[in-house]
């Protein structure tokens, strides 16, 4: 962990896991080093990036908290939750990793080998997904190398990402905002927080919601009850499928699942992809927002 975290400190780039999706991380503090990430993933410059800490104290360095961003921060944390606050440190986080906005977003992740870099590099590292700008994000180490990991000066291996979506993202402002759905829900957080103000602004507020998001090569069918010629089916409970996004109908595994099978599905260059129902509910929520622009119905 030692030769990442100097790879860090010499303005190099990391292939990094985490419980979410792979990163590509550079010291958050580095506008040159951060600019290669940007490069690397072909990622329009108006996105900004998630600021990755050890723990909550490495956050206040950054961001300041209120009473409920800390509340969430203790709840979730280490987790895939990422708060949306506004920055104490401008030079902490460098202009370009923040498309020059007065908020950060910051997160601290679960995944063993993010948590040992995070605490031998000993500050603020941004690590967007690993991905190129627009394909769907890495939850496996070789999709990780395929897609970006010739950028990396040191890349990490830490077996499949357990949750294989990427983090919800909240803004704690003036009121408390889902930028984005993922494995914490918005029950859990209205849990803490109370009800959540709408998002109708939603990508004005969280400009990575602007572009075309998460789609394979193939297009996307969703909700689809009935299959095509030439298409491939993810398949979602009882639906069958060859590739089945959880045979039981559990969405953590199916969350698990979603982009792996839809490279998977991408491979055998089919005329599109099908993919069954998935229920709303809960962790639904943020598998069919995903599924959504995949299917390129938003941004
Ligand atoms: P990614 O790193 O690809 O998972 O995307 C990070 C997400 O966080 C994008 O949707 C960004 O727009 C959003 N984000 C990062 N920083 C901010 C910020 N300061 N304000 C609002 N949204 C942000
Ligand atoms: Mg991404």
């Amino acid at each position: 962990m030692e030769s990442a975290a100097a790879a860090l400190r010499g303005g190099a780039l990391v292939l990094l896991p985490t419980e979410t999706v792979y990163g590509l991380a550079a010291d958050a503090g580095n506008p040159q080093a951060v600019a290669q990430i940007f490069e690397a993933k072909g990622r329009p410059r108006f996105n900004p990036l998630i600021s990755h800490v050890y723990d909550l104290a490495g956050a206040e360095r950054i961001a300041r908290f209120d009473a409920r961003a800390r509340r969430l921060a203790e709840a979730f944390w280490p987790g895939p939750l990422t708060l949306v606050l506004p920055l104490a440190d401008p030079a902490a986080v460098c202009d370009l990793a923040r498309a020059g906005l007065e908020t950060v977003a910051v997160r601290a992740p679960a995944h063993p080998m993010a948590r040992a870099l995070l605490a031998a590099f000993g500050g603020p590292v941004v690590a967007p997904s690993a991905n190129r700008s627009g394909r769907p994000s890495p939850t496996r180490f070789r999709d990780a190398m395929d897609e970006t990991g010739a950028a990396a000066a040191v890349a990490l291996d830490g077996g499949d990402c357990a949750v294989g979506l990427e983090s919800t993202v909240v803004s704690v402002l003036d009121s408390v905002r889902l930028l984005r759905p993922g494995a914490v829900t918005r029950a859990e957080i209205e849990a803490l927080v109370g009800p959540l103000a709408e998002a109708e602004a939603d990508v004005k507020r969280s400009p990575g919601r602007l572009a075309a998001h998460y789609a394979p090569e193939a297009p996307v069918r969703i909700e689809a009850r009935d299959l095509r010629p030439g298409e491939v089916l993810i398949g979602f409970g009882d639906s069958g499928g060859a590739l089945n996004l959880s045979p039981s109908g559990d969405l953590r595994e199916a969350a698990a699942n979603l982009f792996k099978m839809l490279r998977e599905a991408d491979r055998s260059r089919p005329a599109g992809i099908a993919v069954a129902p998935v229920p709303h509910e809960g962790l639904g929520e943020a598998i069919n927002d995903r599924l959504a622009r995949a299917a390129g119905k938003v941004g």
